[in-house]
């Protein structure tokens, strides 16, 4: 059934028809040479169907005015629009085909309504019959460069890279210039070798992924994830670092695969030594060690246990609702049942509250993504530092 919001838009359409009419008619000279015949019939009758609330019937005399008065070419574009809009996608469709089936169309024309008819299969859900249109529409003289955007929207969303970084590289070519997209496919790709055990294409990948010019903090994780799944632990071991080093952000990711790789080699000694050395330049990754120690259940080594006891034991909430001084005065291990059990039911509430952030839309999230869902940014989202309890009492 069509809306109330239908029936005020297209009798706007229509009296804005017959307000062009009447600035063309009455208006400049130039636009007065151009008109042929006074206001249409047709459009009188089709504002008196939308007064009549007879949007289907109103239609029909707008497509069938589209096959006699290419004059209205324009106007019916924006009907097309003002129905996808209105999420009435069906009767977009409907104006769109009816534009193409017109004989006397230019190319211009012809792609314009090519282009509006695949974004109205959009707004539909139908992304296989949307990028048939728009493959089309790629040497387009008009409408190439959005023809590409969209279809690399599409290839996104459905996660085809191959076709992605293809329509990438076109869309480059076009405006002359590079972006780091592409880099981001390279490593959508190789993370799935990597994942498929086919260490040599993902290399193959992370290689391209650098020549794009992006995802270096990415490849750099992805590639500590191949040294660590070949067993090159010491190798695993510089990168996960330097993953730190880049971004201290990332150190609740990255402290779970580096006490991996420490106590694959027996090396957990150097692990507590670098942990000091970070601490002792920086005070404050104390919180960080503590929020990836409460959230992994890394109880391995004294150092990331004394943080975690710290942050816990000197985090206003928890001074406000246990009484630290009387855990402070208890012996080491009684005190550190205390803190294990708050360290519990902190791990229990982070199950349900956002991990991961979008720094440019504000989007959150409980896994970590690369490519936000809201904003369309790629390499935007990061670990949060702590708790989203301490962030909602700030
Ligand atoms: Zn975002």
């Amino acid at each position: 059934m069509p809306t109330d919001a239908t029936f005020i838009l297209a009798g706007l359409f229509v009296v804005a028809a017959a307000a062009g009419w009447a600035f063309a008619r009455f208006g400049g000279s130039r636009e007065k040479e151009d008109i042929k015949a006074p206001i249409s019939a047709d459009y009188l009758r089709g504002l008196n169907l939308v007064l009549d609330r007879q949007t289907d019937e109103a239609l029909e005399l707008f497509v069938r005015m589209a096959k006699v008065d290419s004059d209205t070419l324009e106007t019916h574009f924006a009907l097309g629009h003002l129905f996808r809009r209105r999420g009435e996608v069906d009767r977009a469709i409907r104006v769109h085909q009816n534009l193409l089936a017109r004989p006397n169309l230019n190319e211009t024309q012809r792609h314009q309504a090519l282009f509006s008819l695949a974004e109205d299969y959009l707004g539909a859900g139908l992304y296989d019959r949307a990028e048939k249109l728009f493959l089309q529409l790629t040497e387009s003289p008009t409408i190439a460069t959005r023809a590409l955007e969209n279809l690399i929207n599409i290839y996104e969303r459905e996660s085809e890279w191959m076709r992605a970084i293809e329509a990438h590289r076109k869309l480059e070519v076009l405006n002359g210039e590079k972006s780091s997209r592409g880099g981001q496919y390279y490593c959508e790709l190789a993370e799935l070798a990597r994942v498929q055990g086919n260490f040599e294409l993902a290399r193959q990948y992370l290689k391209n992924s650098i020549r794009g010019g992006s995802g270096a903090l990415r490849g750099i994780l992805i590639r500590a994830a191949i040294e660590k799944d070949q067993g090159d632990y010491p190798e695993a071991l510089r990168l996960y670092e330097q993953i730190i080093e880049r971004d201290r952000r990332f150190m609740v990711e990255v402290l779970s695969p580096l006490l991996e790789c420490h106590k694959k080699i027996g090396s957990i000694k150097e692990l507590e030594k670098y942990l000091e050395q970070l601490l002792k330049h920086e005070p404050s990754l104390q919180q960080d060690i503590a929020y990836a120690a409460v959230i992994g259940n890394f109880t391995e080594l004294d150092i990331i246990t004394r943080c975690m006891e710290n942050f816990i034991l000197s985090n206003d909430l928890f001074r406000s609702l246990v009484d630290v001084k009387a855990i402070m005065s208890e012996d080491p291990k009684t005190r550190h049942e205390h803190a294990s059990r708050i360290a519990d039911a902190l791990r229990g509430l982070s199950v349900n509250s956002a991990r991961y952030l979008c720094t440019n839309c504000g989007y959150s999230s409980q896994s970590f993504i690369w490519h936000c869902p809201s904003c369309k940014n790629w390499e935007t989202v990061r670990p949060l530092r702590t708790f989203q309890l301490d962030i909602s009492m700030s």
